[in-house]
Order: C-alpha cells, then structure tokens, then sequence
C-alpha cells in the first residue's frame, strides 16, 4: 500500500506574532498547489489563530504542539482539543519528548490525551521515542515498543487512520546528530509490526509513521526513501520556509 508522505514542522517555542505569519505565509507560497506530501505548521498556542487565517485556502494544514484531556474547566493554563478545534487545527502533536522529559508527561497522560484528540476528532501525530542512554542500553525497541502500546491503548482500529506516530530518538532531537536512514528504518519497522500486532496487517500499511530529529533539506530525500518512513516532523529546520519547502520537495 502507498501511503502520503506527510511532513509537519513543529515550531516549539519560537517565533512573534509578527514573524510566524510571515513564516506561514512563506510556507504555503513555497508549498504551492502540490498535493502529493500532506504538510502541516504547529505555530505556538497564542499564534494559531493568525497563522490559521495566513494559511486559509492554502494546501497547509494547522496543527498545535499540545493540548490537554478534559473538555473545560478550572485547568489553569491549559488548552482543550475543542478549543483547538475552534481556531482550525486539523492536528495536534501529542507526547513530543520535550513534554515527555521536560514538563513530566507519562505515557499514561499521553494515552489520556491521544482517547480525547481522537474522541473529538482531531487528528494525533504521536511522538515516541528513545533517550540516549536507552539506545545505548540497547533499550530502544522495548522503549518505543511500551511508548505505542500505552498511547494507543483503548484507540480503535476504526479511528488510527485519524493516527500518525513520529519516531523522534531523543538524542538526535534539535542536536543536529540524526539517526542513520538504516537506525530509523529499523524502528520504524519495528513499530509498524506492532501496529500490525494490535490493528492488522490493513491497518499497519496504512498507517503513517513520520521520522523526526534533526531533519534538514539535505538529509531528508535519504530518510524518506526508507520504506517505512512516510514523512517527517521537522523542529529547527521549520522555521525557514526554503529550508522546510526543501523537505516537503525532496519528499515529492
Ligand atoms: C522535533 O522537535 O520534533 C524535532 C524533530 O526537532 P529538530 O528537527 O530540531 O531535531
């Protein structure tokens, strides 16, 4: 089965107002009217709604970094997917390590979060991924294998078409050292053997898995000719439009 190669660029924590629809604005004259690679921006939280307008009409889609799993309510500080909903993001990045190792997100949260994107139908990109000390401890597989189980538990066949998981090892994460093609082939292989175990052979082919850690114009074609890497989610590389527009090419 063919998938769409789909390419997202996670912006984190950067950009002004001003900037990030200026960048979306450049993003989709450089995307242009292509349809063959799925792209996605994940502006920060408060410029969503300006970079949704920057975008409307174009072929780029909205998604956000974060969200939380309730629907309203006294959770100072945190956004809820209908909110999400309500200023036009088709996706929502959920589980990204930063969350994961910096503000404490178990895979319990993340599965939490993963039920009630998918509930209220947003589409998940899941992130998931190994530290450095894991990799060395020849931990890799176990990790990335407990991360996708525990955030797909309860997740219906029926809605994992609505499912992109991101293999990001962590040490190649805005580090500029990335996996060798043959590192990441091996993961992503591994990961959809298991989305094989628990949905069927259909949905495992059907399902896209993006790489991401320090991916740039000049290493993607690479990466993207993997058989199971079916796209990326970009970080650093994100934030200039010709370098990310030279992800999406190397992908078509
Ligand atoms: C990311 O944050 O998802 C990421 C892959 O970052 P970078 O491309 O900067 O390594």
């Amino acid at each position: 089965m063919s998938r769409k190669l789909f390419i997202a660029g996670n912006w984190k924590m950067n950009t002004t107002r001003s900037g990030a629809i200026e960048l979306a604005r450049a993003v989709a004259v450089e995307v242009g009217s292509q349809d063959q690679v799925d792209v996605a921006v994940c502006p920060p939280l408060v410029y969503l709604a300006d970079v949704g307008a920057a975008i409307a009409g174009s072929r780029v889609a909205l998604g956000a970094q974060n969200a939380y799993f309730e629907n309203e309510g006294a959770f100072t500080g945190e956004v809820s997917i209908r909110m999400l909903q309500d200023v036009g993001c088709r996706y929502v990045i959920l589980g990204h390590s930063e969350r994961r190792h910096l503000l404490g997100e178990s895979d319990e949260i993340v599965n939490r979060k993963v039920l009630k994107a998918l509930s209220d139908g947003i589409d998940v990109i899941l992130c998931v991924g190994e530290l450095l000390e894991q990799r060395e401890a020849g931990q890799t597989m176990d990790v990335v294998q407990r991360q996708v189980r525990i955030g797909l538990e309860g997740v219906s066949q029926t809605v994992m078409a609505k499912v992109t998981i991101a293999y990001e090892p962590v040490w190649a994460i805005g580090t500029g050292r990335v996996a060798t093609p043959a590192q990441a082939q091996e993961v992503h292989a591994a990961i959809r053997e298991l989305v094989g175990k628990l949905y069927g052979a259909q949905t495992a082919a059907a399902t896209r898995i993006q790489y991401g850690g320090s991916v740039k114009a000049s290493n993607a074609a690479e990466l993207l000719a993997q058989e199971d890497i079916d796209g990326a989610l970009v970080g650093g590389a994100s934030l200039k439009a010709t370098e990310f527009a030279g992800i999406v090419r190397a992908g078509m």
